[in-house]
Parts: C-alpha cells; sequence; structure tokens
C-alpha cells in the first residue's frame, strides 16, 4: 500500500470533487461507483456563495458556467397554468430560489468525472462489501475487484452510504426522513416555460417542470408525502405505479406528465431525507457530502455543501501533512457551523414544498408575493445569506493537476 492511496465510494460531486483536490494534493485517489458510469438525470442544482469560490479554485468555473442553464425565476401556477406568483432570478442579487448558477445534476457529474479521469483510478459497476481497519490502514473488499488496501477510505456515496452502513452502522441511526418523496425525469417539451421554473400544487402533492438545456426537452419534477406505509426503495415498478395513481388527475399538466414517465429513461427517484452524525469519521474512514449531512434538495444546499465538503476535507489533510486525525477533527470544526445552516430548512420546510391543504398553498403564494417587498425581504434574504456562511480558508494546493505518483 502507498501512503497516499485513497479510496472514494461514490462518483456523484462530492466523490470527483475530492478526487481533483487530493491529486492536487500528491494523493493518488480511486473511486469505486456503484453505477456503470457517472449517472445521469436529476435536476438543476444550485452552485451558490462559497461553492461558487470554490469552483472557482478548482478552475472550473467558466466549464460550470458553460453548461448551466438559464432559468428566469420561478412561478407558481394553478391548475389553469395562470401564474399566481413569481419570483425573478435576480430577485435577491442572483441568490434567491432559483441562483445565478443552475446546472443539472447529471451534466455537474460529468464535467468533474471529465475533470479527474486523467488523475484518477475508476471503477465503475462495484462496491465495497467490507472494510476492516487497523493502525496502518484499511482493507477494502470489493463486490468484483480484487481485496486491496488504502490508507484512508472516503465515503462520498450519498444518503444511503455503504461506507456509513459499514464503518458506523445502520442507517435508521443517521437519517431521519423528512415525509416526502420526489421524482424526477425528463419529458417531451409540450409546454410553454419561457424559460420560467413553472410549479403547481394541490394539496399534498407538487408537480414541477423546469428548463432543460435542450429545447426539445424539460425537466418534471414530482413531490408527495410518503404513504403511510412507506415504499420499498428497490422496488421501481411499485413507485412508477404509485407516482401514476397519485398524480393522475392532480391537475395542470400532471396527466400528460404521467404518461410521459412511462417512456421516460432517466426516472430517478427518493424519499427524502437528512443524514445527521455526532462524527463523519471513524479511525481512517471519514464521511463526505450526502453521506455525512444530506441537507436534503429542500434546502437547495445539497450540493454546493458538497463541493465546499471537499475542498476543506482535502485541504486539511494537505495541511495536516499525513496526520489524518488532526485533518478530520480540523474538518470538523470549519465545516460543522456551515453545514449547520444548510441543514435549516427554509420556512414552512416540507409544507413549503407540497403543503398539505388549500390553506397552506394560498399561505405560500401570498408569503411569495411579499418576499421581494419590505419587510418580509430581510427575513428571506437572510435566508439566502447561508450558502455565505464559512470563510473558506486558504490551502496551499496547487491550481494545476499533479501527475499521479507512481506506486
Ligand atoms: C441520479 C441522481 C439525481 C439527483 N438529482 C437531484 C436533483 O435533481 N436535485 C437535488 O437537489 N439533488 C439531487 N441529487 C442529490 C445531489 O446530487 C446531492 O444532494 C448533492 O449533490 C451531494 O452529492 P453527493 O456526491 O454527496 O451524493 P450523490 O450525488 O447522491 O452521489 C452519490 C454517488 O454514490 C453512488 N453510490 C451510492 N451507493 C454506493 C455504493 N454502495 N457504492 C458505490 N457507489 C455508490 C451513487 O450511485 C452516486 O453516484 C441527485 C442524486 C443522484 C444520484
Amino acid at each position: 500500500m502507498h501512503e497516499k492511496d485513497v479510496l472514494i465510494s461514490g462518483a456523484g460531486i462530492a466523490g470527483p470533487a475530492m478526487a481533483h483536490w487530493l491529486s492536487r494534493a500528491g494523493y493518488r485517489p480511486t473511486i469505486v461507483e456503484r453505477a456503470a458510469a457517472p449517472r445521469p438525470g436529476g435536476q438543476t442544482v444550485d452552485v451558490r456563495g462559497a461553492a461558487r469560490t470554490v469552483v472557482e479554485r478548482m478552475g472550473l468555473l467558466d466549464a460550470v458556467k458553460a453548461i448551466r442553464v438559464e432559468e428566469r425565476g420561478i412561478a407558481f401556477v394553478d391548475t389553469h397554468g395562470r401564474r399566481r406568483a413569481e419570483m425573478s432570478a435576480d430577485a435577491f442579487g442572483g441568490e434567491g430560489i432559483v441562483a445565478e448558477i443552475e446546472v443539472l445534476r447529471g451534466d455537474l457529474a460529468e464535467l468533474l468525472h471529465d475533470a479527474t479521469r486523467e488523475t484518477t483510478e475508476y471503477l465503475f459497476d462495484d462496491a465495497i462489501t467490507g472494510i476492516e481497519q487497523n493502525d496502518d490502514g484499511v482493507t477494502v473488499r470489493f463486490g468484483r475487484a480484487p481485496e486491496r488496501r488504502f490508507a484512508l477510505v472516503i465515503g462520498a456515496d450519498g444518503l444511503h452510504s455503504g461506507v456509513r452502513t459499514l464503518a458506523f452502522g445502520p442507517e435508521e441511526r443517521f437519517v431521519r426522513p423528512l415525509g416526502c418523496i420526489s421524482a424526477y425525469f425528463t419529458v417531451p417539451n409540450r409546454y410553454r416555460l419561457d424559460g420560467w421554473f413553472e410549479m403547481y400544487n394541490a394539496p399534498g402533492t407538487m408537480v414541477a417542470l423546469r428548463p432543460d438545456r435542450d429545447p426539445a426537452t424539460v425537466k418534471a419534477l414530482l413531490g408527495m408525502r410518503t404513504p403511510a406505509g412507506g415504499v420499498d426503495r428497490r422496488d421501481q415498478e411499485a413507485v412508477r405505479a404509485l407516482l401514476a395513481g397519485t398524480f393522475t388527475g392532480a391537475g395542470w399538466v400532471a396527466d400528460q406528465v404521467i404518461a410521459d414517465m412511462q417512456t421516460s429513461s432517466d426516472v430517478f427517484w427518493e424519499e427524502l431525507g437528512q443524514a445527521e452524525m455526532d462524527s463523519w469519521s471513524t479511525g481512517r474512514v471519514v464521511l463526505l457530502g450526502d453521506a455525512a449531512w444530506c441537507p436534503s434538495p429542500i434546502s437547495g444546499l445539497g450540493t454546493s455543501a458538497a463541493l465546499v465538503g471537499a475542498y476543506v476535507l482535502a485541504g486539511e489533510l494537505a495541511r495536516a501533512g499525513g496526520d489524518h486525525q488532526a485533518a478530520f477533527a480540523a474538518y470538523e470544526t470549519v465545516l460543522r457551523p456551515y453545514i449547520k445552516e444548510t441543514q435549516q430548512l427554509p420556512p414552512g420546510g416540507v409544507d413549503g414544498f407540497v403543503p398539505a391543504s388549500r390553506l397552506m398553498i394560498a399561505l405560500r403564494l401570498q408569503t411569495t408575493r411579499w418576499m421581494t417587498r419590505w419587510p418580509l425581504r430581510n427575513v428571506v434574504a437572510k435566508e439566502f445569506t447561508k450558502a455565505e456562511a464559512i470563510t473558506l480558508p486558504d490551502y496551499t494546493i496547487s491550481a494545476a493537476p499533479v501527475t499521479r505518483p507512481a506506486p
């Protein structure tokens, strides 16, 4: 084992961002990803506040801007498609509900993969099945690849992290379900969005359409309360049937969206939850991104937090010069106050996402109209400064790619 060999589980956003910085700090990152390639799908995600600075320091700001989706703002519509309330993208200086930099989550994952493929070993279509650590390193077993030893293991494998289960314990101890389900997929563009993110609510459900980079398609988003009996994550057919049963007849464009879902190739759905852990590391194993602190898509800060977290973890490892214990402790000290902010859901929380009653829907429309005016404007503006709630340390990591050190 080389003392600079680091294994990262997950090629989402946090994993490749971490590999980017590690290779520049002289480490030799390997990423194992369960899927056969970087996973496409998902909607636009925001790169806000400190995360924008991190992307700039990664030397990728222009590349990210080049793939951004232009959104003019968010509009809440009624069942006839009439706009009842709206907030333009520039209402809070590009940091409102729709941010200045909105990119498709799949595009960002692909961009980060492309930026790291020369300096990172990628093992696709595989997963960690066993972790045993001692003072010198970590022995890792894989589903397909042969057993190997690494100096450190980083779990960047999302809300349902396999590394967290293996090294810290069962998911139920760390994940708090938020009681709602969301589904994302691409559908043909039959709609006149005109660059707007349009959202419709009926009690307990939400249907939204967002512009895509490809003008021939749009991104559909469905949200609903989790049914009393729960859902089996692995049963894709049951989930599609649940969505079809819930949204058919829900109003606005729901019927058409459900019809298009049947042939969409990128349906991704999840039960929303937040991860909460007293410590993000145990020995030589450390968690990053949604695996450690998932704030949930309702926060709008999951991707930003993953990018900022990778920067801080890699920076502290570089600063500690090989003392991983000191690095992991500093990582938590620097990052925790920011993560705490990202986990505070916007006012209304889940009710703002899928209001339960007509009264709640009316209230949300009214508050949206008031949001850009005094005095609510000041309260709301504070909400959008969370993305800045960290002073990024200056780590002495080279901005240029470094050749992978020889074994
Ligand atoms: C397909 C997809 C679509 C998404 N769409 C949205 C969206 O529209 N809006 C939004 O706000 N958030 C979305 N998210 C979540 C968002 O990407 C994260 O909240 C945020 O970017 C933090 O990223 P992460 O890298 O920590 O986690 P993720 O982006 O979830 O990445 C985790 C990666 O780990 C992989 N993985 C999982 N388990 C294992 C395992 N046992 N072994 C190896 N690899 C594993 C996954 O396949 C995935 O590639 C989506 C996530 C995915 C995977």
